[in-house]
Formats: structure tokens, C-alpha cells, sequence
């Protein structure tokens, strides 16, 4: 048998062609030149001592720091409760699912989560997918796709997952303005009456904090015929007396045709999930690509988030303790006069307003300070209103709060930065 040998690829670029390396390098400068170029800060979670960590700095060396802006906002993923669920199914199962849902990929332990969230949700039904973002693009793609001239209505401030899935089924959509039930019902009634139409929105909004007008817009979707979508991705865990969220804690949950979540904030692991009908859960289950063609969760996650969604159902006081929390924080900043952003929820925006600054506070909070807190800019917020994105847990200690405050201050100071006036 002749091998015919294989000839190197040509180094000269073909006339005319695009050059990709200089391509992504001009794309990434464009990033850099506009501030927003994303830099990871490089942590090692520590086992019982959360919010602790240790960074690694790029040149090798390490230090402690204190964590103020995690999601897993109950600390939830050093529970001893979720690690030891988590190592005994390792040590039964192994680590893998080994394979999709449809082929072998489905555990016991998937099975008993989807019950588990059915039931925090007061649903007959739950789905679960390897990520919040994942069951949002598919949940949405599927049911705006499948659904014959469905029309959506999606709040002005949805997550890129919500938009994404929308955009992928190229459904018809109407944006209204964030949280304004009336804007919804005036662009609801220019449509077609007897149009199928689905209403997606979320209950806490992750960058304002603020909250969701859910009744009025169960009313509202419920005189045009509309499902109503809820992401309670910041709120599973955290509101309810059982930790299912805004709806439950205001008694809206049966309004509500899908409660979409996530396993990998309050919950401290991984994975998100849709629950509603059984006929509902089971066409997304049977036609959304999303799920249908991926490798299932570990059935250690599946494990772990069990364990932790009944920790949380049976423990408002952890719900409580961290209400607490935020409620001192935000104390703590009054004092200082530190602008921060009024909401009713547990996310606590330090407005900065220049991007430069957020950026310089930030790095300078963790080289300084051993505090880590990520500034957050344009694109993910507005331009002028950037901000330092605080998220306080039931473990950060009087102590922490105050060098918090304290730090900031000083930095307030350093940058010229307008006091708030009690
Ligand atoms: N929805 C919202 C509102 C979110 O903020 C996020 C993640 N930050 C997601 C969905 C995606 O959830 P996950 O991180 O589990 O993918």
C-alpha cells in the first residue's frame, strides 16, 4: 500500500482571504480600547470557610480574600449536607451520566430532583437542564418555535438566555418596558386577539435588584390568554417559606405556567430546570434540541442540589439570617454615605458611575483590601451607571462588613467619587 504523504499547509495567506488571527486580535483590541475586556480574578474556593478564598495573582504568589460578590448567596455549596450527598454519589455511581437523557444518561437521582423541584414549585412537572441558561434558551426556543404564530412579550431588561432563546425561534416579539405591566397590556392589545401569545419575565432583576410586578402581570397576560414565563434564577432558594421563590413567597405560583431556575445560585451547584404541567414539561422534554441531544448532569449534581433544595425547604431561618445580612450592609454604607441602589431584594448595587473608576476600586479592593467584588460595566449595564454588584451572605461577619464599608470609603475619597445624603 502506497501512504501519500501529507503536505504542510501553505504559511502564505491566500490573496484576498481573511486574515482570522488578525481578525480576533483587532476584535479583542476593540475590547480592551472600549474597557471591556474581561479579566478573571483567579480564586480556590475553601472548604468551610466561605466566603474565604485564596487568589492566585498571575506571577505564582497567593493571598486570602473575601468574597462579595458570589451567587451561591447561602453558601450552600460548602454545606455539609450537599458535599457529603454529592461524595456518596460519586462513591455509588461515579462521576459521568454517560450519555444523553434519551440513551442511558438517566439516573435515579435525575428522576428524584425533577420530583423535588416539582414540588418546591407546586407543579405537576419538572425538567431539568445542564444550566440556567440552557433552560431558558430551550425552554423559550422550543415553545415560541413549535407553537404556530405565537407571539412573545419580553421585558426590556430579560437575561441574554431569555433573548437568546426568543431570537432562536424567530417567533413574532414585542419588547416591553421593564416591569411596566401597562406598556405590556397597550402592545397585547394592538395584536391579534385570538393570536397565541406568551409572556416572559423575571422576578429579581440580577444587576437593579429590583422585583417584579408578578400579580400585575399574571392579570394582565391572563386577559390576552397569554402563558405566562417566569426566571426565578435569583430567586430560587432565597424568598418563599420553602425557598420557592418570589411567586410562592406572594402566593402567585399557580399563575404562573413555567417557573424557570437554576441549581447553581442559592442552591450551590449546578444545572437549571423548568417546571409547569405535565403536557407542558413533556413537549419541551420531547421536542427542545437543548436537552434532547446532551450529556445529562452528573448524577452527583443531582444528588447534591436534592440534598440542597430540602435543606433550604425546611430552613427559613437561613432565608432570614441572610435578609440580616443585606439588611447590615446596606446599613453599614448609609453611614458612610456610599451611593448604593434602593431595591427590595438581596442584591446591593454600589453605584460608581464612571467605568474607569469601577474598574480601579475594584482592583484596587482586591490587591489592597483582600476584597473581591467584580466591577460591572457597559455592555451588562448602562453607560454612567456602573457599579460594584455586592451580594452579602449570612456568613460575612460584622467585622467583614465593616472593612467593606471602611475600604470603600477610603476609595470613595481617593477617586473624588459624590457621597449619598441620608
Ligand atoms: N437567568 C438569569 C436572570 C441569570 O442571571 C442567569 C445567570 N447569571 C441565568 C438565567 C443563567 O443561569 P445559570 O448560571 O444557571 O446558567
Amino acid at each position: 500500500m502506497t501512504i501519500t504523504p501529507i503536505t504542510a499547509p501553505s504559511q502564505e495567506p491566500i490573496q484576498g482571504q481573511l486574515d482570522f488571527d488578525r481578525f480576533f486580535a483587532d476584535k479583542l483590541s476593540g475590547l480592551h480600547d472600549g474597557g471591556n475586556y474581561r479579566v478573571f480574578a483567579e480564586l480556590e474556593r475553601q472548604r468551610g470557610c466561605f466566603p474565604r478564598a485564596t487568589r492566585h495573582r498571575g506571577d505564582g504568589s497567593t493571598h486570602d480574600v473575601t468574597v462579595w460578590c458570589s451567587n451561591d448567596y447561602l453558601g450552600m455549596g460548602q454545606h455539609p449536607d450537599v458535599v457529603s450527598a454529592m461524595h456518596e454519589a460519586i462513591d455509588k455511581c461515579g462521576t459521568g451520566a454517560g450519555g444523553t437523557r434519551n440513551i442511558s444518561g438517566t439516573n435515579h437521582g435525575h428522576v428524584k430532583l425533577e420530583e423535588e423541584l416539582a414540588d418546591l414549585h407546586g407543579k405537576q412537572a419538572a425538567l431539568i437542564f445542564t444550566s440556567g441558561y440552557v433552560s431558558n434558551w430551550a425552554a423559550l426556543g422550543t415553545l415560541l418555535a413549535k407553537i404556530p404564530g405565537i407571539i412573545c412579550y419580553t421585558d426590556a431588561l430579560n437575561h441574554a438566555s431569555m433573548i437568546e432563546g426568543i431570537r432562536h425561534s424567530r417567533c413574532e416579539k414585542r419588547i416591553f418596558r421593564h416591569n411596566d405591566w401597562k406598556d405590556l397590556d397597550r402592545l397585547m392589545s394592538q395584536d391579534d386577539p385570538a393570536a397565541p401569545k406568551l409572556v416572559a419575565f423575571e422576578s429579581v432583576y440580577s444587576m437593579d435588584g429590583d422585583i417584579a410586578p408578578i400579580e400585575k402581570i399574571c392579570d394582565v397576560a391572563d386577559r390576552h390568554g397569554a402563558l405566562k414565563y417566569i426566571d426565578e434564577v435569583h430567586a430560587v432558594g432565597m424568598y418563599g417559606p420553602r425557598g420557592g421563590g418570589v411567586a410562592e413567597r406572594e402566593g402567585l405560583m399557580d399563575r404562573i405556567d413555567v417557573i424557570e431556575g437554576t441549581l447553581g445560585k442559592a442552591f450551590g451547584v449546578m444545572g437549571g430546570y423548568i417546571t409547569g404541567s405535565k403536557n407542558l414539561v413533556d413537549f419541551v422534554r420531547s421536542f427542545a434540541s437543548g436537552f434532547i441531544f446532551t450529556t445529562a448532569l452528573p448524577p452527583a449534581l443531582a444528588a447534591g442540589a436534592v440534598a440542597s433544595i430540602r435543606h433550604l425547604k425546611a430552613h427559613d431561618d437561613k432565608r432570614l439570617a441572610h435578609q440580616e445580612a443585606v439588611r447590615k450592609v446596606r446599613a453599614a454604607l448609609d453611614r458612610q454615605g456610599i451611593p448604593h441602589m434602593a431595591n427590595p431584594s438581596h442584591i446591593v448595587p454600589v453605584m460608581v458611575g464612571d467605568a474607569a473608576k469601577c474598574k480601579w476600586i475594584s482592583d484596587i479592593l482586591l490587591d489592597d483590601y483582600g476584597i473581591y467584588v467584580q466591577p460591572i460595566n457597559y455592555p451588562t449595564v448602562p453607560v454612567g451607571t456602573e457599579r460594584l454588584r455586592i451580594t452579602p451572605t449570612p456568613f460575612h461577619t460584622d467585622a467583614d462588613i465593616a472593612h467593606l464599608s471602611s475600604a470603600l470609603c477610603d476609595l470613595w475619597s481617593q477617586c473624588a467619587l459624590a457621597r449619598a445624603v441620608a
